[in-house]
């Protein structure tokens, strides 16, 4: 019997394994290797707050954001120094699944689970039992299904990888609701390599191909949620990261949001076997703790997409207007409710 079984070996199933190091742990992926998730692995300097970042995994360094409106209205979003890195996300995992001492299970596909006395897990590879699951199982997640507790909007996430060298300094984000439908497309300088993407509802290729005019390239595709799920903590169970949509809603960035869960979890995890408790009283607290933390910054991006969506290309056109009026410099771009205090 395991203390705590975690599905999903990305950043932030391994964060939460990596922290509770001293308990008996396994990790279940359904993947055959660590890493390989599409991801532009644009992650803020906010980052370094959960993980010693490595010069290696730095693809580039962004100072800026320049936001384009349908109109050609530029907001642009700065800071001194680095605002974001450009990580290369497999080189990070694979840093990440060496940090880890628990057993890391592969290529075991959680098919079906029971809650009970414990918690079983039916894999493809075996039945796995624990006291506690914490399901970080991705956008289409088995146990935020069976649970009824599915983020809000499950979207699509294209990335066009090109050959193209680039190391400007900063990325360009493009709302333009004829060309990306409810999304925003975007252009990332990955140093070696170009990236271009777009996140829709319906994204498609296609659309990146008209946008940029792009011929040959090499494709990826990932699921993004948006709107936290109705309840993260259940009877022995805790739902995070896309599983749970706990993301930005404005961007469908996961990772630092992912990351600061990962450590709430795991430290209710904890707690809950220390105190030989899995029910949703003490469980409860990962939930209260996270809508404590960043609960309000994903309100405002939920206000933000709603608006989105229903917007018509003038109406983003008027938005930008208002916005380049004010100043946006000192925006965190995770945390915005935190610097408009
Ligand atoms: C195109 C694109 C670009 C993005 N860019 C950024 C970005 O720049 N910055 C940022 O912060 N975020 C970005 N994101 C979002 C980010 O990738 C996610 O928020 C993050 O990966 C969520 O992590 P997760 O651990 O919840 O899920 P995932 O990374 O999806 O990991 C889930 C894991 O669970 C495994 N799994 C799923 N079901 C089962 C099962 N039944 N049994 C066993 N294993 C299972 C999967 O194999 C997978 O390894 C992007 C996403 C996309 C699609």
């Amino acid at each position: 019997m395991y203390d705590v079984a975690i599905i999903g070996a990305g950043a932030i199933g391994l964060r939460a394994a990596k922290l509770l190091e001293g308990h008996k742990v396994i990790v279940i992926d359904k993947a055959r290797k660590i890493g390989g998730h599409t991801c532009s692995g644009l992650y803020s300097t906010n980052l370094g707050k959960f993980i010693d970042i490595k010069e290696e995994w730095v693809e580039n360094r962004i100072k800026k954001a320049v936001l384009h409106s349908p109109g050609g209205i530029e907001l642009v979003l700065e800071k001194p120094g680095t605002a974001a890195y450009v990580i290369n996300r497999d080189a990070m995992e694979g840093w990440m699944a060496g940090q880890v001492k628990s057993e890391i299970m592969l290529d075991a596909e959680v098919v079906d689970f029971t809650v009970g006395e414990h918690v079983t897990l039916k894999t493809t590879r075996g039945t796995v039992e624990s006291k506690l699951l914490i399901a970080s199982d991705g956008g289409d997640s088995l146990v935020a299904r069976r649970l009824d507790s599915r983020p809000a909007e499950l979207l699509s996430g294209l990335i066009a990888l090109t050959d193209e060298e680039c190391h400007d300094g900063h990325v360009d984000l493009w709302f333009d609701k004829a060309a990306a439908g409810d999304g925003f497309l975007w252009k990332i300088p990955r140093g070696e390599r170009t990236e271009y993407g777009i996140m829709a509802t319906a994204a498609k290729f296609s659309s990146l191909e008209k946008f940029f005019g792009l011929k040959g390239y090499e494709k990826r595709f990932g699921f993004i949620t948006v709107g936290p799920s109705r309840k993260t903590s259940f009877n022995r169970i805790l739902l995070m990261g896309n599983a749970a949509g706990i993301v930005k809603p404005w961007s469908g960035g996961g990772i630092i949001y992912g990351m600061q869960c990962a450590g709430m979890a795991a430290s209710v995890a904890s707690e809950a076997l220390k105190k030989n408790r899995f029910g949703e009283d003490l469980l409860g607290r990962f939930e209260a703790g996270w809508r404590e933390a960043i609960g309000k910054n994903i309100e405002l991006g939920m206000m933000f997409r709603e608006f989105y969506k229903s917007a018509s290309n003038k109406d983003v056109d008027s938005f930008f207007s208002m916005l380049k009026a004010g100043s946006l410099d000192s925006l965190d771009m995770d945390f915005p409710m935190l610097d408009l205090g």
